[in-house]
């Protein structure tokens, strides 16, 4: 399928009427003049199919400029040109401040196959609207080396404590995909041992935290299921289920997973604020059971405050689910995120939890809550037959232990998920 446009005779030279026609030429549907970049999106959906926006005759709304190049869209829908939307103030929303995002890369190599994950990751925006407390991405380089646009973008005076509070997209996404998809030599692939060649959605993100979120998602895995590509999706949106029939089209090569750190609603809403409560994430990965998708759990960062009873209360949501692995690691108490739990936990008077985060800053402690807890999920794992735990431990955990401790840990980071994966 693809858009015809014809100019309106009595309009201007960017009026003009947009119609989706099939491989035949039979028109399926007519959006009208200067449809937004939702309704072309949503129709996607509709007509299960992918409609590449580039060189179709879609004009700019501010300047009148065709969208033959990279583009996206003004707050009320619109579609502008690369030059009209890069020079476009930020909007708020909620409170959250909103823009394109300029970054150029589509597909960027990565070092999650160290946690059996992926070899690449595509992320579909820069920010994220959940703003979880523990999140690490506001530290990483793509983020935080990048105050300066991100200031001229969405007035961000600090990545990390702003976070939650900016959110940039990438609309043209999955045009770019596609693209350079077309163009990839995959003699070149990578493809390591644990990381599988895996492309995952998203590391630095969440890839279905909102509607336009999610319709950029669902261009990007047309085009990766297009091209044969192992996916992972990970996330905490029950969004995500808008996508079940394209996920079932990837015979067993795709993966949806979202990340539940706890069933405590009271810990999760005060250091995940803005994130969806987590048994609405178990009601996602429940419908993807129902329809046959293969799924996994981020059980992922697990708090001090959990004892083996909190425990053994999530392994059995997950188990009811029949995840094909799921991922366990603790939290760790490093850097300025950590503080921030604190101060989220405390503002909120929940000092006894704010007390058992803060224990885990002292000599020694977080090592000895590091090991007993990833022995628990562990043991506790062993009374449901169909959980396998694949834990990750962290280098820095790895270092502060020695002799067979540090050779069992060494030896969990060399292994590789159990999910089958099609191939
Ligand atoms: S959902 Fe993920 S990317 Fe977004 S704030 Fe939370 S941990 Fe970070
Ligand atoms: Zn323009």
């Amino acid at each position: 399928m693809k858009l015809e446009t014809e100019r309106d005779p009595d309009g201007g030279w960017y009026d003009r009427f947009v119609q989706l026609v099939d491989d035949q030429g039979h028109v399926v549907e007519e959006f009208g003049k200067n449809p937004t970049l939702n309704e072309l999106r949503e129709a996607e959906r509709r007509h299960s199919t992918r409609i590449n926006l580039w060189q179709q005759g879609l004009v700019c709304d501010e300047c009148g400029n065709q969208i033959n190049e990279r583009f996206s869209a003004r707050q009320d829908g619109h579609l502008l040109c690369w030059d009209c939307a890069t020079s476009s103030e930020s909007h708020e929303q909620g409170g959250l401040r909103i823009n394109a995002d300029p970054t150029k890369s589509v597909l960027s190599e990565s070092k999650l196959h160290k946690k059996s994950l992926c070899d690449y990751v595509i992320n579909v925006a820069t920010g994220c609207r959940h703003g979880c407390k523990f999140c690490y991405v506001p530290s990483t380089p793509a983020v935080d080396n990048r105050d300066e646009m991100l200031d001229d973008r969405a007035d961000v005076d600090d990545p990390q404590q702003d976070w939650g509070d900016y959110l940039l997209y990438r609309d043209d996404l999955p045009e770019r995909v596609q693209r350079g998809l077309e163009e990839t030599d995959f003699q070149n692939w990578k493809t390591t041992d644990r990381g599988r060649g895996i492309v995952m959605l998203s590391s630095g993100t969440d890839c279905y935290q909102d509607r336009r979120a999610a319709q950029i998602t669902r261009g990007c895995v047309h085009e990766l299921i297009e091209h044969d590509i192992p996916t992972r999706i990970l996330t905490r949106s029950p969004n995500v289920t808008r996508d079940i029939d394209l996920f079932k089209q990837a015979n067993g090569s795709l993966t949806v997973g979202s990340s539940i750190p706890s069933f405590d609603t009271s810990l999760i809403s005060v250091l995940e604020p803005n994130a969806p409560p987590p048994m609405a994430r178990w009601e996602a990965l429940n419908e993807l059971f129902k329809a046959g998708v293969p799924r996994f759990v981020s059980f992922s960062p697990t708090y001090p405050t959990m004892g083996r009873e909190d425990i053994h209360e999530a392994l059995s949501w997950f188990s009811a689910i029949d995840p094909e692995v799921v991922f366990h690691e603790p939290i760790n108490p490093r850097g300025i995120n950590f503080e921030m739990c604190i101060e989220a936990l405390e503002d909120e008077g929940l000092e006894s939890e704010a007390d058992e985060f803060r224990k885990l800053q002292r000599q020694g402690k977080w090592v000895d809550y590091a090991l007993d807890q990833i022995e628990m999920v562990r043991d506790v794992a062993t009374h449901f037959e169909n959980i396998t735990i694949h834990t990750w431990p962290g280098r820095d955990l790895i270092e502060a232990t020695n002799g067979t401790q540090q050779r069992k840990f060494k030896q969990m980071r060399r292994q590789i998920s159990p999910e089958p994966f099609a191939e």
